[in-house]
């Protein structure tokens, strides 16, 4: 069979020749699509956006896979990625590509100065990120950024970046998130190669660490954590850190890490008011070269109160309801994103899988472990703590539980439940490490 690349001008043609896909709707979702193979039944294409493939799949898989049968003959899935599957992985300055670092050059996802929006809300934190950026460690550090989520705390972060990179490209700079250097720091130490973990972040000039509230509670990373920081900070390297509250709120954080988080400046991000939303609005638009009216912008801001992510949301519905169906952005289309992006907030539901793996980062015991019936004491706890949260989250029946850690024994759940309320009755600091867990479960 010739490969899907082969064929793929044939397919084009078949799709632009079908007279429910429109020039524009062809032009804008189908052209940017890239054929990769076929794996599994599947023809695997590449798109750059979330997006982008949330609407093909959406509007256009079936025209797709008939497309499929059509020219090559045999009937074929699809299977859309997108390079924004994954946040970005820890990236370290060389792969920053110039710009930001998805690699993309599409303005609407540089993460600059010039793109963010100052107002009475940010305007601290905005202008710290500037004067880190300016002179690294030569201001504050570290720099500890705080807020809500969709606020801008990651937008600034990458803006600190790409501007130390713009004014000197030899900087060596690191950013990575909390998540990841747990996660880096249990598979070094799996595999003996703590070594190269610490000689790794010990190089670099500048040291930015997005969510560093997961670290909390898990004991061998802040441990490490803690040596990376005061070495990079008596070598004078810059360390800018950001997480969703301020350090005296993250119940297990060690006292250590605290003291130095908090020796710097900590600089926190608000809900923008409602002239800066509707700024926000106003540039979003810019950037996406649509325009749309006072009135309507004004509108949406006066909807959206609490996350910019999803002002920018809105915005880039409309666009999308306009290039699809040519709907002129109004009051109407306006409502209409703005319901689906209350719709679409509603929180994921939590698995037990990702409970598991959130206990597992922070007990250090494997998730296969926590689902065996293994008794050691390390593993037990950890399995004691993952059925009272997934309990207390999931509300799944006792049974169900069960069902998960390995054993139909009703008894054992409730045991492990009652076992670890006692505990956090008498321990504040294992309570601390249960609600660090809990709140970091309930904020991906
Ligand atoms: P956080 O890391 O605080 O959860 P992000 O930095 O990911 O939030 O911001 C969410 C989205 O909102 C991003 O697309 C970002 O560009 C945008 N954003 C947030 N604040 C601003 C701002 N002040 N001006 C322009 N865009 C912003
Ligand atoms: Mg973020």
């Amino acid at each position: 069979m010739e490969t899907v690349k082969d064929a793929w001008s044939g397919i084009l043609d078949y799709l632009r020749n079908q007279e429910d896909i429109s020039e524009v709707a062809f032009n804008v979702w189908i052209s940017c699509i890239e054929p990769q193979s076929i794996e599994n039944g599947d023809v695997v294409v590449h798109v750059h956006t979330n997006f982008q493939k949330k609407i093909i799949s959406e509007h256009y898989s079936s025209k797709l896979c008939d497309a499929f049968r059509h020219v090559l003959g045999i009937p074929l899935g699809l299977k859309i990625l997108s390079e924004e599957d994954s946040e970005p992985e820890a990236v370290s300055f060389d792969e920053c590509d110039s710009g930001n670092l998805f690699g993309q050059k599409d303005t609407d996802y540089e993460y600059s100065f010039e793109n963010f929006i100052v107002g009475s809300s940010n305007k601290f934190a905005h202008a710290a990120s500037q004067a880190v950026a300016s002179k690294p460690a030569g201001y504050y550090n570290p720099l500890f950024i705080y807020g809500g989520s969709g606020l801008g705390k990651t937008h600034l972060l990458y803006a600190i970046c790409n501007e130390i990179r713009k004014n000197s490209p030899s900087v060596k700079i690191i950013y990575t998130k909390g998540e990841y250097i747990a996660n880096e720091l249990i598979e070094a130490i799996g595999t003996g190669t703590t070594p190269e973990f610490r000689a790794k972040y010990r190089q670099v000039d500048v040291l930015l660490v997005d969510d560093i509230q997961f670290i909390a509670g898990k004991v061998s990373t802040q441990e490490e954590f803690f040596h990376t920081f005061d070495a990079l900070h008596q070598a004078n390297k810059q360390i800018v850190l950001t997480s969703d509250r301020p350090p005296k709120e993250i119940a297990t954080l060690e006292e250590r890490l605290r003291t130095r988080f908090e020796m710097g400046l900590l600089a926190d991000i608000q809900p923008p008011d409602i002239e800066t939303r509707i700024a926000i609005v106003k540039r979003k638009a810019q950037l996406l070269d649509f325009t749309i009216s006072d009135n309507v912008a004004e509108y949406i801001a006066t909807q959206l109160k609490n996350n910019v992510r999803q002002l920018e949301g809105a915005v880039k519905r409309m666009r999308a309801q306009y290039l699809l169906g040519g709907e002129q952005p109004s009051m109407i289309t306006a409502q209409n994103a703005i319901r689906d992006i209350r719709n679409d907030s509603q929180p994921v539901p939590i698995t037990v899988e990702r409970i598991i793996n959130e206990v597992s980062r922070t007990l250090n015991v494997s998730p296969e472990d926590i689902r065996s019936n293994k008794r050691s004491a390390p593993i037990s706890q950890a399995r004691q703590v993952a059925v009272y949260i997934v309990r207390d989250i999931t509300g799944l029946p006792m049974k169900a539980i069960g069902a998960e850690f390995g054993t139909r024994d009703h008894s054992t759940i409730v045991y492990a439940i009652q076992k670890v309320e006692n505990r956090m009755a008498k321990d504040m600091s294992f309570k601390g490490m249960v609600m660090d867990i809990i709140k970091n479960i309930s904020e991906k």
